[in-house]
């Protein structure tokens, strides 16, 4: 499906808000760590069938990964940090950024798959 850029740059700001990438006007989560199973103002379905969060979580593990090598790399040029205390900070990264970008992975994995095909509504999977 073809998207003009206006409607691309709409679709990432709600998924940045944790909103449904549809409407814009519900979150995508009912608490922390959990998926609403659809939208409560447009009725678009957020649990998809089984499997379809692993891209979600395969970007999650890509941006962690992209974000250990950027701490390092800034570690290198612009500090002194010995190896011990260099190799505890980017521990310290990589089991807290997965964390801290999990809901923001599951909400752009779903915005991209609106923006790709659209979120079907419930009841038409
Ligand atoms: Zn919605």
């Amino acid at each position: 499906m073809k998207r003009d850029p206006r409607t691309i740059i709409l679709t990432l700001s709600r998924c940045l808000k944790l909103r449904c990438p549809a409407c814009g006007q519900a979150s995508v989560f009912q608490k922390l760590f959990n998926v609403r199973e659809y939208c409560p103002a447009c009725d678009v379905t957020f649990k998809r069938e089984e499997g379809f969060f692993v891209g979600a979580i395969m970007a999650n593990v890509v941006t962690t990964e992209l974000f250990i090598l950027l701490v390092y790399f800034f570690c290198l040029v612009f500090t002194h940090l010995n190896e011990q205390i260099m190799l505890t900070v980017l521990f310290v990264v990589g089991v807290t950024f997965p964390l801290v970008f999990y809901h923001h992975s599951w909400s752009l994995w779903l915005g991209l798959d609106h923006l790709i095909e659209g979120l079907p509504k419930r009841g038409h999977r």
